[in-house]
């Protein structure tokens, strides 16, 4: 390897391959850094809407239809990009090949239409580096399991082919390229004095991930942390602009108590009223919900009363909100609870932080700043990064508004 030399992995989403054009402008890219003597692979996701539109096409063709070839019809989007991308770089003389999950091979495992990377065969892609400083071009989304079929790895999963090749090539680094320019405290379009973050760490960006910032699939995130792969988050539009650096929480110096304010619409919570409190309750209920693959966030149980039952509650999306009540309903047979309540307009609002850990009273604090507005918290869950509310949703932005601003996260204001 010649001095200052890297093996990057570059990933491209799909508004940055909506059109030749824009295709264009990510051979650019491509060309520019590839000509600083760096190996590149390049993995792309289809054309923006494109993938949508493949979906809507196999649920028309038949609601109930075989997984395998929802795989089959979606993960198409992508073999387009790197097609068009890998002609393009060589009309401008720059070595290239598109590569398809099968040609890899990148293997996953059975779960199609949801499928989990098992292994990536890195040897061909790194024989190309060698000989012919070959740019590998890999279609995101997409790879091959073990019934000798291509499965996909679930929406927004060419994140997780990006963060997954550069584990397996042992790449410096996984640099996102996208529509916006970095990572932010929070959603500007709900606080226009968000900040763009100059970093990050994993843990953080994962909670922030999965709590609803759609920057990055969840699953990458969690990739990158256990791999420690550092991404970088820029704007294809701006390339050279400083992004978002995505890191190992050691190489953050400063740790403000609070780095993020993440949230949720469209929640919803199911209260049911005394109910027997005794072992396997908790089990009957919440293994029904989950073989109906209902996901429940936030739990609470209060403790017991003199008559020896309990209250519980929990959330859900608001879209399983009918089909969570139908299966709780049905529980009465085998466990004799009262009513059931529930409410169909609540958010989360959660804070972040790795500050947290060594910073006590941040959630006391958040909850101060929520009763100086008024706001009446439901809920409350916490982990060692993260504390999370549950409040009605015409609140919503106020809450967000409001914590961020005390919580020093607002842009200054230049005078
Ligand atoms: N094209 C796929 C999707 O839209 C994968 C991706 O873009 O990340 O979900
Ligand atoms: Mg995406």
């Amino acid at each position: 390897k010649k001095v200052g030399m890297a093996r990057l992995v570059l990933k491209f989403g799909g508004t940055s391959v909506a059109d030749l054009a824009r295709i264009r402008t990510v051979a650019e890219i491509v060309t520019q850094v590839w000509q600083e003597g760096h190996e590149l692979a390049v993995v792309l996701s289809a054309m923006a809407g494109e993938t949508n539109r493949l979906v809507t096409l196999a649920r028309d063709a038949a609601p109930l239809y075989d997984v395998r070839e929802y795989d089959t019809i979606v993960s198409t989007g992508e073999q387009v990009t790197v097609g068009l991308l890998a002609i393009i770089l060589q009309s401008q003389g720059v070595p290239a090949r598109s590569w398809l999950g099968w040609q890899l091979p990148l293997r996953t495992n059975l779960a199609h239409g949801n499928a989990s990377i098992v292994e990536i065969d890195r040897e061909s892609i790194e024989a190309r580096f060698a000989s012919e400083r070959q740019v590998a071009v890999v279609a995101g989304f997409q790879g091959l399991a073990s019934d000798g079929r291509i499965t996909t790895l679930g929406r927004g999963g060419s994140d997780t082919s990006a963060v997954a090749l550069a584990a397996a090539l042992r790449a410096e680094r996984c640099d996102i390229y996208t529509d916006v320019d970095g990572i932010y405290t929070t959603d500007p379009r709900i606080v226009p004095r968000a900040r763009k973050l100059d970093a990050i760490s994993h843990e953080e960006m994962l909670e922030l991930a999965s709590l609803g910032a759609k920057v990055l699939q969840t699953r990458s995130v969690s990739l990158a942390m256990r791999y420690g792969v550092p991404l970088r988050v820029v704007s294809t539009f701006d390339p050279q602009g400083p992004g978002t650096r995505v890191v190992p929480e050691e190489e953050i110096v400063e740790e403000a108590p609070v780095s993020g304010v993440a949230f949720a619409r469209n929640e919803a919570k199911i209260t049911l009223n005394a109910v027997p409190d005794r072992p396997g309750v908790a089990a009957a209920i919440f293994e029904r919900l989950s073989k109906a693959a209902i996901n429940i966030d936030m739990i609470v149980q209060t403790v017991s009363k003199a008559d020896a039952t309990t209250e519980m509650a929990f959330t859900c999306a608001r879209s399983d909100l009918a089909r969570a009540l139908a299966e709780v309903e049905s529980l009465r047979a085998s466990v004799a609870f009262g009513q059931i309540d529930s409410d169909d307009h609540l958010a989360k609002v959660s804070i972040v932080g790795i500050g947290m850990r060594s910073n006590s009273g941040v959630a006391s604090r958040m909850f101060g700043v929520l009763a100086d507005k008024g706001i009446n918290i439901q809920v409350i869950t916490t982990s060692e990064i993260k504390v999370s509310v549950l409040i009605a949703e015409e609140y919503l932005e106020l809450a967000v508004r409001a914590l961020h601003s005390a919580f020093d996260l607002d842009e200054p204001v230049e005078l």
